[in-house]
Parts: C-alpha cells; structure tokens; sequence
C-alpha cells in the first residue's frame, strides 16, 4: 500500500527520530545499495551519516517519519555504502514513495541554490517565515519554487494516433507531442498552439487527461486529448525529426513508465479499435 505523504514546512517540535534524508550534490540523490536494493539514507541528523550538509529543508512527513533536504558539501566524502545517481535513473530501483518525495526534494535544493539573491537588485535574499519563499530584505522581492508548466498531447484521427520523434530521443523512439507553456496561455490555447507550430495541424475536443511532476528540472506536465480537426501534416524540424499517425497494431517503440506520456498510449490502446 502507497504510504501517505503529508506536506509541511517545519518539523514537529520534539520529534526526535529517524527521517529520511534526500541529499543532493549538482542535482545527483545520495542513495545507498544494499542486498535488499537501493534506498534513501535514514538518521536523525546527516552528521551520523557522517555528512556535512547546508542548511536543510523539511520536507514534510512520509507515514509520520519526517523527510529533509539539502545540498552536500561539494567535496566531502560519501560514506562507503553510498553513491550519488541522477533522480531519472532512479525510477523503478527507488521504492514509488520515496522516488515521488525526492522529486520535491529535488526541486526545492534547486530552487534554494539558484535564487540565494534578489533577482531584482541583487541583495542576498532571506528565508520567509511561515512559507516556502524567499524575500529580499532590501526591495522586497518575493520568490516562490518556480514550476514551469507543460502540456503534453495525445493527439487522435479515427483509430490513429499522432507520434513524433524528437532529435533528442533515445534510440527510435516515438512519442505525443508536449511543450511548455507560455505566459498568457491557457492550457487549452498552449494545446492548439504546440500542435499547430509543431505538426501544422489543428486540433479539436481539447479534454484535460490528468498530470505529472516532472522534476527535469521543474516541470509540471498536464496531460491532454484532442482529435484531428484538419490540416496536413508538416513537421517543424527544428522541434522533431518526424512525425507520423500510427494504428494500435503497428506502434514504434514508445516511452516506458513513469511518463504520462506512456500512462495516454496506455489508455488510448485500450480502448481498442472503433469498429
Ligand atoms: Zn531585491
């Protein structure tokens, strides 16, 4: 069963247990490999890891243990049954639960590394009590964690599926359409837009399909289904190497999980063929 994580800024007074610490150094989590496979470090404080780390966030609780952030120290050495692994490769080694809150943790050190200073006039900002936000003492700048939206599509024609490869993917892999979202777009507007720049097609029957954290570095991807409205398709190539509308019985290789990208082919294949 799926344990129950429970957002909060500061930890309980007089807890005094293990937590669980995601620890990170240029984005990579510290993770420890045993026999019993591969996991997050859990003590009371980094220091009986071991560890030096800067100052921590609290995270929140995961079925009552507590969970913290931090960056490490960039040169201290790890202890011996720990490594340091990109947070993407370590979907299906890391438990469901944890993955899910290091894609928080992961976050929130970027956003604490990166925004040490007003972006407006440069002062050294200072942590907002009470919130999860940073203020400059001398204009008063306000800087929240930043979440860049994206939408991602699965676009229909009949019993035909819309796939496009991008220059970047793996291997010959194939999958829907996605990009972030501009300012002063609706999702629905960044939808049409996507697929019209990228594909020159119009879409219709636009339908929110659900959404995904996507801690790479700091998306949100809002997942969508539309159908073929008109248009030929014209590929920008600057975006995707090719594109194409593909039957459930002659699909190419297509992203595994954890993509929402997988989790919309899932759900069209298994609606089956219209007949
Ligand atoms: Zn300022």
């Amino acid at each position: 069963m799926a344990r129950v994580f429970t957002s909060a800024l500061e930890a309980p007074f007089g807890d005094s247990g293990p937590c669980w610490w995601f620890l990170f150094r240029d984005g990579q989590l510290l993770v420890t490999k045993d026999e019993q496979g591969t996991t997050v470090p859990q003590a009371r404080t980094p220091t009986d890891l071991g560890l030096r780390v800067a100052a921590p966030h609290y995270l929140g609780a995961l079925d009552g243990c507590g969970c913290f952030t931090a960056e490490l120290d960039a040169d201290a050495p790890l202890p011996n049954s720990a490594g340091l692994e990109p947070l993407r490769a370590l979907y299906g080694q890391l438990n469901d639960d944890l993955f899910a809150v290091a894609g928080r943790a992961v976050q929130i050190v970027d956003w604490d590394r990166t925004h040490r200073y007003c972006g407006r006039c440069g002062t050294e900002t200072e942590p907002m009590p009470g919130e999860r936000a940073k203020r400059c003492p001398s204009c008063g700048l306000i800087v929240y964690p930043r979440l860049s939206p994206a939408v991602i599509v699965l676009v229909t024609r009949g019993d035909e599926v819309l796939l496009a490869r991008s220059p970047h993917f793996p291997g010959q892999m194939y999958s829907v359409l996605a990009g972030f979202v501009e300012p002063g777009e609706s999702l629905e507007e960044a939808v049409a837009r996507e697929i019209g720049e990228e594909t020159g097609i119009a879409v219709k029957e636009i339908a929110y399909f659900g959404s995904q954290p996507w801690p790479y570095p700091n998306s949100l991807m809002i997942g969508f289904t539309a159908a073929y409205a008109g248009g030929d398709l014209v590929i920008d190539e600057r975006e995707i190497a090719d594109a194409g509308w593909y039957r459930r019985d002659a699909l190419p290789d297509i992203p595994g999980r954890p993509s929402i990208a997988r989790r919309l082919l899932d759900w069209w294949i298994e609606q089956g063929t219209p007949d």
